[in-house]
């Protein structure tokens, strides 16, 4: 692990320019407890996990203190469970968990940091706003005082030639600075998670600044 680690580390920093600060976090789904701990050790602070029941075993279990990131697809019934627990939501992909998320929030008085799921190619994932319906996810997430709009993600599809990727990062990217520059109510585009195993080069190249590695970090 600790030489994977350490040729991502170098990845990361060929592909990132100036003042593009990436943020690496290690998704540890299917990931034992020792495994998240001997990549804690090697100096990775952030993780995520894509399932509230194993996320949650996790942090029960694991007293270092990480920052928790959920990435997966979050059911509107399971998000009392998670409010509090994690740094970001990455993966909020309807106004009716957008909703949820600021009503669960507002019982506890925090503030949740949240990015929007966009799917961008309309392949393969199910989940996700459509770009087309960012706008309208904006003006609700503007009326909310305690979900906070922190930026976009998306998953690129895992059949996408390199063309494609970049047609898909690149095109999000421009959404990304294109809304920044609106200045709405509860939003500031400062995180966009975009890059995995295998794409992670391409999507820090078109302006990524947060990328989800677990296989190659966990698996080799
Ligand atoms: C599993 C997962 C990843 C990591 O994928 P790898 O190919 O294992 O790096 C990233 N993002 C999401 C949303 C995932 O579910």
């Amino acid at each position: 692990m600790e030489k994977r680690l350490a040729e991502i580390r170098n990845q990361i920093a060929l592909c990132e320019k100036p003042g593009q600060d990436v943020l690496l976090i290690a998704v540890s789904k299917n990931c034992s407890i020792a495994q998240i701990e001997e990549a804690y050790n090697l100096g990775l602070r952030d993780f995520g996990e894509n399932k509230v029941q194993e996320l949650l075993e996790k942090i029960d279990n694991i007293s270092a203190p990480i920052n928790w990131h959920f990435i997966g697809h979050l059911q509107t019934n399971k998000v009392k469970y998670i409010v509090g627990r994690v740094c970001l939501i990455h993966s909020v992909d309807s106004i009716k968990l957008l909703r949820e998320i600021d009503k669960e929030a507002m019982k506890k008085n925090i503030i949740v940091d949240v990015l929007l799921e966009v799917n961008v190619s309309l392949e393969e994932s199910k989940y996700g706003f459509r770009v087309e319906e960012l706008d309208s996810a904006l003006h609700v997430a503007e009326t909310l005082s305690f979900v906070r709009v922190k930026g976009l993600m998306t998953m690129a599809p895992h059949s996408a030639n390199e063309d494609c990727l970049k047609l898909i990062f690149t095109s999000l990217h421009e959404k990304f600075i294109d809304i920044n520059d609106q200045k709405l109510d509860n939003i500031e585009m400062t995180v966009l998670s975009m890059g995995m195993s295998r794409d992670y080069k391409e999507a820090i190249l078109c302006g990524s600044n947060c990328v989800r590695i677990g296989t190659y970090i966990f698996k080799g």
